[in-house]
């Protein structure tokens, strides 16, 4: 089987036991959908998501859903007993990870940033990337076999712009898989008819029937992730052209970890088979940058001139590096009344659904 057929393994790690379907479950569809193996990881329990029932009871309520958002699309789902609120970055809670990346050997993995408003979602972010290059050391965790090297690596998207914005590589558009989402949310009722509703003050929002909470559900979720699409319109004019990415409403957007292996032609035509070839051709076949050039590549640290030359050297250094401008902070665009959707603290409307 040629390389960029064979079927890929893909471990998607979340920090609660929705995290993955709201960030990814449409990627998810299309990679299921194609016979990719897709394994949802939540690494808490989700024993502290209800405003009346806590503990061992709602995680096992929360793992019931989970498997039932997973299976729906054919894929699995895999919960850690971490407590809910109560991850950090232990060097027991990185072994765990590291044991569980090599168990599964993904071609993929898929996490949170470690720019992020919950604890939990940054914790599980610094533990991928502290397991990344661990997952190669054989000394560590001798029980699993190590790995020959680290797997690509996403970030889920994100809103938040300090100390540095989400910058995506990828962006798929999952517009036919909405209505599969959707139904993976529907399965989590504790949190998207229950939990979330209170804690965002609307919870006699929520209608009584199925049917009446699927179509309540699918349009505020499709409110929520709307903005994504123009919000990087360019990388989708990169992906898809410019015809039909200016016409493409709907996506989830990922951002290449320096950690992983690369996003290059060849791993981007594995694991994005359902994206242009013309994108995966415009891709570098590049490796990895830091193992190419040992070098750093920032300004050399150099001892301070004597006071002689401090100030003809402060000259110079002015004038050959001056100040890089400040990276310009994602374009607020304009609704129709005017108002700029992008001025929205980035945890509102977004923080509701995680
Ligand atoms: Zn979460």
């Amino acid at each position: 089987m040629a390389e960029s057929s064979r079927k890929q393994k893909i471990l998607i790690i979340g920090a609660h036991p929705d995290d993955a379907d709201i960030k990814a479950g449409g990627t998810a569809t299309l990679w299921a959908a194609q016979g990719h193996q897709v394994r949802l990881v939540s690494l808490t329990d989700g024993r502290a998501g209800h405003q009346t029932d806590h503990g061992p009871a709602l995680a096992e309520r929360r793992k019931r859903e989970a498997e039932a958002a997973a299976a729906s699309i054919g894929a699995t789902y895999e919960i850690f007993d971490i407590p809910d609120g109560e991850l950090d970055d232990r060097v027991e809670y990185r072994h765990r990870v590291v044991r569980l990346i090599r168990s599964f050997q993904p071609d993929l993995i898929v996490t949170h940033r470690t720019t992020d408003y919950h604890p939990d979602h940054r914790f599980a972010g610094l533990l991928v990337q502290d397991a990344a290059y661990l997952l190669t050391v054989p000394a560590v965790c001798p029980e699993v076999p190590h790995l020959p090297q680290s797997p690509v690596i996403l970030y889920f998207s994100d809103a938040f712009r300090k100390p540095c914005p989400f910058a995506p590589d990828v962006a798929v558009n999952v517009e036919d898989q909405l209505d599969r989402v959707v139904g993976m949310l529907h399965c989590h009722a504790s949190q998207f008819y229950e939990w979330l509703p209170f804690n965002a003050g609307h919870l006699n929002q929520v209608p009584e029937t199925d049917s009446e909470r699927l179509a309540w559900l699918g349009q505020r979720f499709r409110e929520r992730i709307k903005p994504l699409a123009d919000r990087h319109r360019d990388l989708l004019f990169q992906i898809y052209g410019p015809r039909a990415g200016a016409s493409i409403q709907y996506v989830e957007a990922f951002e290449a970890s320096e950690y992983g292996a690369p996003l290059n032609s060849e791993s981007a035509s594995r694991l994005f088979p359902f994206l242009p070839e013309s994108w995966h051709a415009s891709l570098s076949s590049g490796q990895k940058s830091w193992v190419d050039v040992p070098e750093p590549t920032g300004p050399k640290f150099t001892l301070e001139p004597p006071p002689s030359t401090a100030v003809a050297t402060r000259k110079t250094r002015t004038k050959a590096t001056p100040i890089a401008p400040t990276p310009k902070e994602p374009r607020a665009r304009s609704t129709a009344n005017g108002a700029s959707s992008d001025l929205t603290p980035p945890w509102m409307g977004e923080s509701e659904f995680e």
